[in-house]
This record gives C-alpha cells, sequence and structure tokens, in this order.
C-alpha cells in the first residue's frame, strides 16, 4: 500500500520542538555597569527589561534549550576606555562589581559564558573581539558552542541595543544563523539620540527578525 504524503511528513507539533531545539539564546552583557543605576556606563531604564529577559531564559530553559550569556570583561589598561585611548568610561573590569551580573538577572548555573575583550580588544560581539590597534578580528568560543549544539537560530537579548546587542546579531546574521531580536528585552545607550532606530534599521537591513517577546 502507498504510504499517504502526510505519513511521512512530521506533524507539526514535532516540527515546532525541533525548531524551538535549533535556538539558543544569546543573553547580551546584563553586568552591572550597564543595568545598575550605580553603574559606570548606566543605560537608562536597562533594569526594566530584565523581567522580560528572565521570562525568555526561563522558556528557553523548560524547552531544554541552550543558553549562552556573554559578559564584557576588560582589564585595568585597554584602549577600549577613554582613559587609554578610546571612547569609554572605564567599565565591566573583570573580577570587580561591575562586570558581575545584574542581581535580578537568572543565571542559570549549566548554561555557557562568553566573555569578551579579556586581552584588552574591543568586544561588542559576543561572536568575535576586535584589536583596537591592528584591526584584526578574532572568534570568541561563541559559534563554536552554538554549532557543537546544532543551532541554527539564536534569539539575541540585552544590552545594548545599539552596540553589542546589534554586533551579536549582525555577526550572527553574517555566519548563517537565523536571528531575533526582541525590543521589549533590550535597551539601547543612545550616546546620539536616534541610534536606536539606526540599530533596528541596520539589523533589519541584515535579515534580523526584530519583534517583542
Ligand atoms: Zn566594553
Amino acid at each position: 500500500m502507498r504510504k499517504s504524503k502526510s505519513d511521512d511528513a512530521p506533524k507539526f507539533s514535532e516540527l515546532v520542538t525541533l525548531s524551538k531545539q535549533n535556538t539558543a539564546l544569546i543573553v547580551v552583557d546584563v553586568q552591572n555597569d550597564f543595568v545598575d543605576s550605580c553603574g559606570s556606563l548606566y543605560v537608562q531604564d536597562a533594569e526594566s527589561v530584565v523581567p522580560n529577559i528572565n521570562r525568555m531564559i526561563s522558556d528557553a530553559r523548560s524547552e531544554g534549550r541552550l543558553v549562552v550569556y556573554t559578559q564584557d570583561w576588560h582589564p585595568e589598561v585597554t584602549p577600549h576606555f577613554a582613559k587609554d585611548g578610546g571612547i569609554w568610561p572605564v567599565h565591566c573590569v573583570g573580577d570587580t562589581w561591575g562586570a558581575e551580573f545584574y542581581r535580578e538577572l537568572a543565571v542559570a548555573p549549566d548554561a555557557d559564558f562568553v566573555r569578551k575583550g579579556t586581552g584588552g580588544e574591543d568586544g561588542y560581539s559576543g561572536f568575535s573581539v576586535r584589536d583596537p590597534q591592528t584591526g584584526n578580528s578574532s572568534d570568541t568560543a561563541m559559534e563554536r558552542i552554538l554549532r557543537a549544539r546544532g543551532v541554527e537560530r539564536v534569539d539575541v537579548v540585552g544590552i545594548a541595543t545599539d552596540y553589542c546587542v546589534k554586533e551579536t546579531a549582525l555577526d550572527a546574521r553574517k555566519r548563517g544563523f537565523s536571528t531575533v531580536v526582541y525590543c521589549n528585552c533590550m535597551k539601547s545607550v543612545d550616546l546620539e539620540p536616534g541610534d536606536s532606530d539606526l540599530a533596528i534599521d541596520a539589523m533589519i537591513e541584515a535579515g534580523v527578525e526584530v519583534r517583542d517577546a
């Protein structure tokens, strides 16, 4: 007897499970210096999106999906900082309070963690860092971690929309991952007014899906 086409096709529920399993959540830089109002590079209202981010983390974990947290993690002296020739106030120096995760962030102990900027590089993207002097770029462990788990799609949330979230999402697209960012799970620095809109436009242009969680 010939099987009908529908016998061979995966059921819708199986497809949903499959697509969810292939999706990782990347939580970008939810650290004291960016999210706590006492932080040295506090992003206005950043703490207001943390409950939404926690909901995403909880959903991902209950579905058995990979969660990767990134942390800006700088040495005390780096050309990334204004005092050493860069543009930023000192922030997220490794092993200081500013670099720690924000106290209300749900940090899953069995998750993966990617630290960026540890060797004095600029580290906006969770996938790669750039030597500010030579301009050379090198990969973090992010892509290896995702590929090892068969990830094909990434949800990107965190701080800040116009820097590390944007660069992480653009880098994910460049490396062939379907990529989604969530407006209610990120906040922007807005050094110049309108930077947030420009960042969203750049992400859409690159094929990133922008929506609410
Ligand atoms: Zn930094």
